[in-house]
């Protein structure tokens, strides 16, 4: 079996850690195990590099997709041989796969009215039409056109944004792009909190 830079250090990263506290009564055999599954596991697949979308750090990343399959990711991870982030990643950029597939994701709206104590299914419709409403009162309701010196600020101080921590450098531009054409001020990313 032949194994790639990467999967030799891993492997030997867990067979050195066997070694070193295996007679203190640690199982790592597990450890060791694991490592030489992941590394067969990447056997069949195709390795890409890419960058993480998420902020102007730019950390790389290794993408692994299906060479059998439908060219399905099934791993990302951070890029060793990236000359920025030397393999490591925040939260953010470490949960990418999670993008794709996440067992624990809800795919439908659930709403919880004022003072209940259960959630409701609704349709994304109902959804959308109401957070549309919401946002339109509260920003028709707290608009200031002029301060109190008379001078333009067209600013609407009745709404802030934080967020998303799924979205991409591009998405986030057109978000920002319009919060500011509603005149909001208090506008915040997650990438820097
Ligand atoms: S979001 Fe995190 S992983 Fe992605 S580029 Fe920024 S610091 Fe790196």
């Amino acid at each position: 079996m032949e194994w790639n830079r990467r999967e030799f250090l891993k492997i030997a990263g867990a067979t050195t850690a066997v070694a070193a506290f295996g007679g203190l009564g640690f199982d790592l055999g597990q450890a060791q195990a694991q490592a030489v599954a992941q590394a067969d596991k990447l056997k069949f697949t195709k390795q890409s590099t890419s960058v993480c979308c998420y902020c102007s750090v730019g950390c790389g990343l290794i993408a692994s997709t299906d060479k059998n399959g439908e060219g399905k990711v099934v791993n990302i991870e951070g890029d060793p041989d990236h000359p920025i982030s030397e393999g490591s990643l925040c939260p953010k950029g470490a949960s990418h796969y999670q993008l794709g597939k996440n067992d624990r994701r809800i795919y439908k709206v659930l709403y919880r009215a004022p003072y209940a104590e259960n959630w409701e299914e609704k349709s994304w419709d109902w959804a959308l039409d109401r957070i549309a409403r919401k946002v339109k009162d509260v920003r028709d309701a707290s608009f200031t056109a002029k301060d109190a010196k008379g001078r333009t600020v067209n600013r609407c101080e009745g709404l802030a944004s934080v967020g998303s921590a799924a979205m991409d450098n591009e998405e986030c531009w057109i978000y920002q792009a319009m919060l500011r054409a509603m005149g909001l001020t208090y506008i915040e990313h997650q990438a820097r909190i």
